[in-house]
């Protein structure tokens, strides 16, 4: 199989366990459990992320998220290119307030003083009632009520809450230019064929990014798509501090 088949499978073995994991991911659980001075598994899994982002930019949405992993099985069925990134800062709108909140409750209860990473679990496991399944089924709804008539990724784009801890970690990491993994480029083997383009799952427009030599970009979950697309090796996975503009 190849790099891809591989990422895809992976995504997607992931996105089948997300029942049992679900309360990980859940931005409500964070909220509910701040309240109480308690952090909570998701708590827990949206710090890693950020820490990921430091090392590893967004390699996490590329390869280990569930909800990334239906977006991809839902590109089989309408694999078109996000139209337009004019209005992926929406899912900001959905992550400040929420953030905020969790702020709040957190200061209310006079910070975090417990830490449960299975707050809220039956034996571990997340989904285990009728309400679990409702909450697990109307999330599944919102991805794909987004990417179907949207286009690729369009969760991640518009409305994820967790995508952006992991773009917070990249954030810093190019504030302080200190190594980690990315993507080089070689504009000078590039012919423009637009392959990566075509590839390149959140719909970015990479053939105009490695002609800039500066194949970095918020939206990158370096899933390598791009990388396995290009014919002429125009691009690779490196490991180290950003390039300089040039
Ligand atoms: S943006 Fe959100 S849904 Fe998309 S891959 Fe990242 S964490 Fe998963
Ligand atoms: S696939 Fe390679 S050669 Fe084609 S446009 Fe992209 S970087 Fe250039
Ligand atoms: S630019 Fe390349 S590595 Fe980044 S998301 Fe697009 S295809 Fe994946």
């Amino acid at each position: 199989m190849s790099r891809q088949q591989w990422r895809k499978l992976i995504l997607f073995s992931i996105f089948l366990a997300m029942p049992p994991l679900f309360f990980w991911y859940s931005p409500w659980h964070l909220w509910i459990g701040a309240r109480q001075g308690i952090l909570c598994g998701s708590g827990l899994l949206f710090a890693v992320m950020f820490l990921s982002g430091l090392f590893l930019g967004r390699a996490y949405c590329g390869w280990a998220c569930s909800p990334a992993g239906i977006q991809e099985a839902w590109c089989m069925v309408q694999d078109k290119r996000l139209a337009s990134q004019r209005f992926t800062w929406t899912k900001w709108l959905v992550w400040l307030p929420w953030m905020a909140a969790v702020a709040v409750a957190a200061l209310q209860a006079r910070g975090f003083q417990e830490v449960m990473p299975l707050m809220d679990m039956d034996e571990g496991l997340s989904v285990t009632d009728s309400h679990g399944y409702t909450c697990y089924y109307s999330v599944l709804f919102i991805i794909s009520a987004l990417c179907l008539p949207l286009g690729r990724r369009a969760f991640c784009h518009h409305f994820c809450w967790m995508g952006p801890f992991c773009t917070l970690g990249t954030w810093v990491q190019g504030a302080l230019r200190t190594p980690s993994l990315r993507l080089r480029a070689d504009r000078d083997l590039c012919d423009g064929c637009g392959e990566c383009d075509a590839a390149c799952p959140m719909s970015l427009e990479v053939a105009a990014l490695v002609k800039s030599r500066r194949l970095r970009h918020t939206d990158c979950v370096l899933c390598g798509s791009c990388v396995d697309a290009c014919s002429r090796r125009a691009i690779a996975f490196g490991f180290g501090r950003p390039d300089p503009v040039g």
